[in-house]
């Protein structure tokens, strides 16, 4: 007979590991199952300054201590581990993964999200070769280079300004004639000697030679004029999609609402639906951090929600547990 887990946590990024501890300590038999390595995208943030209490640390060295006090109260964690598919209905729940089937009582979602691409020509073509989504891994390559950053959000401005570290210049190219980053953030981009901003102005084109990217092709969109835009490396922040691909395609039911093929409800954006408890609409299945629809993405608020989630599966757990006990 399989195994049968309290509570397995789909992602090991902030939220997953909050959850992860929570349960653990509160005695349920937990696994966390991690398609890459521990952390999310705490795994490239170098520069942490607003998780209360620890003031300037790095995204890895939250990650490590979260890691080492969760798996200090017994929760397991298996990465390299990719969810294929989950049945979400049946009791104890099924998780389809590339090492195999996992069964669990409850379900915390918290596999995050991932940066979006733009989808333009040559995105593709010289990904790795001048076109990066991760400033902290390939920042260092471009050395007294000059830069473009795509994107108006706190991601593109804090990363821009980051990349000054080792390019002569960082342009910042937004769709709109305001950013939409955190004021502080657009402040200290804005004082910085090195960075200039091109509003209204998209990317229609990335171009390049066998050596990799040389240039855009940028359009203004109050005035439609095309012109040609020079730079060594484009880094593109233009927003981040939820990792729910084991979820299956969303599609609209009845009542207006979009349900995945596993039957969770999401919003139009793909991010999943749930209450200020982290609960679903399917019982004992719960979505913590940035995959679901959360008005803050920040590692703290995540950790939050983890806590949360992993409360709301114990009581599940143990209501489950009295049901089955003998009148
Ligand atoms: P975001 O806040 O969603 O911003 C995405 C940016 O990309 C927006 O400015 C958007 O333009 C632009 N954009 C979207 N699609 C585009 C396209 N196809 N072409 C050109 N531009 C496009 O994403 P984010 O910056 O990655 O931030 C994600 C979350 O993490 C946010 O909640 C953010 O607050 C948080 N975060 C916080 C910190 C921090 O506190 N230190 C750092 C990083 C991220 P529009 O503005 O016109 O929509």
């Amino acid at each position: 007979m399989e195994e049968v887990y309290d509570l397995i946590i789909l992602g090991a990024g902030p939220a997953g590991l909050s959850a992860g501890l929570y349960a653990a300590r509160g005695n349920l038999k937990t696994l966390i199952l991690e398609k890459g390595i521990v952390g999310g995208q705490l795994q490239v943030t170098l520069d942490v300054e607003n998780y209360p209490g620890m003031d300037h640390v790095t995204g890895p060295q939250i990650s490590d201590a979260m890691e080492a006090q969760t798996r200090r109260f017994g929760c397991e964690i298996m990465t390299g581990t990719k969810v294929l598919s989950v049945d979400l209905k049946s009791q104890p729940k099924i998780i389809k993964s590339d090492k195999g089937d996992f069964r669990a009582k409850s379900i915390i979602i918290a596999s995050g999200s991932e940066h979006k691409h733009l989808g333009v020509p040559g995105e593709n073509e010289y990904n790795g070769k001048g076109v990066s989504y991760c400033a902290v891994c390939d920042g260092a390559f471009f050395k007294n280079k000059e830069l473009v950053v795509v994107g108006g959000g706190s991601s593109a401005v804090e990363e821009g300004n980051f990349l000054t570290k080792f390019a002569s210049k960082v342009t910042l190219i937004h769709r709109r004639d305001e950013l939409r980053a955190e004021r502080i953030l657009q402040n200290r981009f804005k004082a910085n000697p090195k960075t200039d901003i091109i509003y209204d102005t998209v990317v229609d084109k990335i171009d390049g030679d066998f050596l990799g990217v040389t240039g855009l092709t940028l359009r203004n969109l109050k005035t439609g004029a095309v012109t040609d835009f020079k730079a060594d490396g484009v880094f593109i922040y233009v927003g981040l999609q939820p990792n729910t691909e084991f979820l299956g395609t969303a599609t609209a039911n009845g009542s207006g609402s979009l349900i995945t093929e596993a039957g969770i409800a999401v919003d139009e954006t793909g991010k999943i639906l749930a209450n200020h408890k982290m609960e679903t609409n399917i019982p004992g299945v719960y979505a913590a951090g940035d995959i679901r629809n959360t008005p803050l993405k920040q590692a703290v608020t995540a950790a939050s929600d983890g806590s949360l989630a992993a409360t709301m599966a114990i009581g599940f757990v143990e209501a489950l547990e009295d049901s089955h006990l003998p009148a």
